[in-house]
């Protein structure tokens, strides 16, 4: 008996650290006391777990903010430098990277564009590793390297890694979340391991947690890149469907007697509202840069191409419409160019909306991503960051993963 309730004290003390590190690495800073209301849990529990984790460098205690009234509070913060990962957002036309410290500090971030020859997978995988070297220089050696969190514009088995499929990039179950560890390993040693994820559904998490819809358990993220992908939270939980594959509301199929669509289906809602449908309002022989330069001839009042933008902005809409009569949420975020594309022809995406049933339609409101381009930047080095979060202790002093080689 003694041992079993050993063990569920040691559970229970092991759910309080996390916890408590996640409290701090999502909100930041805060007070002992804080920490005490935020938690339910008793001043001397609170004492005990920060000493634990500041005994694993996670946490220090400082003085508070100057200027607070009465005696000052000591803060518990993480330490950004104590615990990293290594984040990509892999996109069709550029790969963004980035260090992330505990805290979501960023530390590094370099950004690379790719042409369409370097699609193969082992290709995209050496862009990785290069970039790799390049956001670890800024780290100092020993650091402790808890994950590595990759974003991929596919359907992605996020328990395999395996890319099941990524029409805009050509491929079909691609292990890449294997071969991103396999090739760091060969560069870095040991390695902590590689989490891949569809980069819609990290923009959602990550909108959800820190960014445009931090107060709402119902949020659909819709990302607006080469293809349209979304990520949707409801009641607090990222909806996954029975194989991880759900929420690919780009290939909603809005008119099926449209154009082909890359996925192999026709009328798919990315035919009419993907980059390369905001690029064609402008019909003229001179290559079009990208969607600002569509806005701008728009505003400039060009009205072929008002009238194909605004033809495009009802598309939007029509797609949002059904988003919020089946999943009522209470935000949408437009992320990537759609966020620019709304602000053109809100009147008309408005428009549309109009026809959504009332009940849903009122509760709904239309914001453009908080963390700007970088909602699945960020939403990626939360994955990563995941197992330290769930095991704080253990993950510090079974990892034999540190920042080596440069
Ligand atoms: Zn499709």
């Amino acid at each position: 008996m003694r041992t079993s309730l050993a063990a569920s004290q040691d559970e229970v003390r092991r759910y309080n650290l996390a916890a408590v590190l996640q409290r701090l690495h999502i909100g930041g800073p805060v007070s002992r006391s804080e920490l005490v209301a935020l938690t339910g849990l008793n001043r001397s529990t609170v004492g005990a777990l920060v000493t634990e984790l500041a005994e694993q460098g996670l946490v220090v205690e400082g003085p508070g903010v100057a200027g607070t009234v009465g005696r000052p509070s000591l803060m518990v913060m993480p330490q950004p430098r104590s615990a990293i990962v290594l984040a990509f957002d892999f996109r069709v036309d550029r790969t963004v990277g980035a260090v992330v410290g505990l805290g979501g500090e960023t530390i590094s971030r370099v950004e690379r564009s790719r042409q369409r020859s370097e699609f193969a997978p082992d290709l995209s995988v050496a862009q990785l590793i290069d970039m790799a070297h390049e956001l670890l220089e800024e780290v100092p050696e020993e650091t402790l390297w808890v994950g590595t969190g990759v974003g991929v514009p596919g359907i992605v088995n996020e328990r395999t890694g395996v890319v099941s499929q990524a029409p805009n990039l050509g491929w079909i179950d691609v292990p890449f979340a294997q071969m991103v560890t396999d090739a760091l390993r060969k560069e870095f040693g040991e390695v902590p391991a590689t989490v891949t994820s569809n980069d819609a559904d990290l923009g959602a998490l990550a909108e959800h947690t820190r960014g445009a819809a931090v107060d709402s358990g119902n949020v659909i993220y819709i990302s607006g890149e080469v293809g349209i992908g979304g990520g949707v939270v409801l009641g607090g939980a990222l909806m996954t469907g029975a194989g991880g594959f759900g929420g690919e509301i780009g290939h909603m199929i809005v008119n099926p007697t449209g154009v082909e669509c890359r996925c192999g289906s026709r009328g798919c809602w990315e035919t009419v509202i993907g980059r390369g449908a905001v690029l064609s309002c402008i019909q003229d022989s001179k290559p079009v840069g990208d969607v600002q330069d569509v806005i701008n001839a728009a505003l400039a009042g060009d009205a072929d191409v008002q009238e194909r933008l605004a033809a495009v902005g009802r598309w939007l809409g029509i797609g949002l419409v059904n988003l919020i009569n089946i999943f009522n949420p209470e935000v949408i975020v437009l992320g990537g160019h759609l966020g620019q594309l709304f602000s053109a022809v809100a009147e008309e995406v408005e428009e549309q909306i109009g026809h959504a049933l009332r009940a849903p339609r009122e509760q709904v409101r239309v914001a453009l991503p908080a963390l700007g381009e970088d909602s699945t930047l960020i939403g990626a080095s939360e994955s990563a960051f995941a197992s330290l979060l769930s095991r704080p202790i253990e993950a510090v002093s079974e990892s034999s993963t540190f920042v080596t080689s440069k």
